[in-house]
């Protein structure tokens, strides 16, 4: 039997990227799996994806930022699936490379909301269904720049560092009604998000493989491997950590 048979597991961000990627690898391991994003057409070519490989996945359109939507999301993954065991509250957006006294408020806002609203809303209605089952594993994605500053980036960085602050906080609150919950802390990864900066910023690919002690990039492939460890029975006293997928670039 596949590690995550039967498995529900709920992913945010699922259109795109490190989301698409982990959905992918939740399904071929038997997952069933929720797969939203604000795209909606998006996360209807994922399903369809996970589909042509045998796997089963229902794709939702919900906006993270919303309380209402992301109430209706979790009761439609509940509805169509009958629980949630694994949450992966992925969905996120980067900001514009601008040093702390050049941001604009709209940024700062539309950055927070997403990335800091955003997965707060989804782990308040995930975890009181969880706690209705008894049970259950959630995983965010922070980022390095949840653990340390990122120069030029500077709310994005303190979105990630409020995600790492969620985690553990509830992880605490949490341990003894059966959830754990962890975040993964990737370094920079080949991404649709990365391209778009590294389209706009041709200078910045060098920089980032240089500041890296692999010297490349890390591939969607590589965080997903470590949801999925973190989502697995193998990790079932890991519970609270900010975990990084980063070739080394916060040991640093
Ligand atoms: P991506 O842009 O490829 O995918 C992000 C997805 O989130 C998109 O499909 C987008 O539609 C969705 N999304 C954005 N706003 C949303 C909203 N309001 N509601 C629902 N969905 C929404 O980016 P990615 O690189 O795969 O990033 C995924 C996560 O990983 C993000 O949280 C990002 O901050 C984090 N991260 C990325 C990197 C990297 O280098 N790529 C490094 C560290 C952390």
């Amino acid at each position: 039997m596949r590690p995550f048979t039967e498995q529900v597991v709920l992913i945010t961000g699922a259109a795109s990227g490190i989301g698409r990627t982990t959905a992918l690898a939740f399904a071929a391991e038997g997952a069933l799996v929720a797969a939203a994003d604000i795209d909606g057409r998006g996360v209807d070519g994922v399903a369809d994806e996970i589909a042509a490989c045998g796997g089963r996945a229902v794709p939702l359109r919900a906006d993270v930022t919303d309380g209402r939507q992301v109430e209706q999301l979790i009761g439609q993954v509940v509805r169509e699936f009958g629980r949630l065991d694994i949450a992966f509250n992925n969905a996120g957006v980067e900001g514009a490379p601008v040093r702390t006294a050049d941001v604009s408020e709209d940024d700062f806002d539309r950055i927070m909301s997403v990335n800091v609203r955003g997965v707060w809303l989804c782990m308040k209605y995930e975890i009181k269904q969880m706690l209705r089952q008894e049970g259950g594993v959630i995983i965010n994605t922070a980022s390095a720049a949840g653990l340390v500053g990122a120069h030029s980036l500077p709310v994005y960085a303190a979105s990630k560092h409020a995600v790492v602050g969620l985690t553990r906080s509830a992880a605490v609150e949490y341990a003894r009604k059966g959830l754990r919950i962890n975040a993964v802390c990737p370094a920079v990864v080949r991404t649709p998000m990365i391209e778009r900066a590294f389209t706009q910023f041709p200078d910045l690919l060098a920089a980032t493989t240089a500041n890296n002690p692999t010297r490349r990039l890390g591939e969607p492939e590589e965080v997903a491997a470590a949801v999925l460890w973190l989502a697995s029975p193998d990790a079932s006293f890991v519970n609270g950590v900010a975990f990084p997928v980063d070739g080394g670039l916060t040991a640093q």
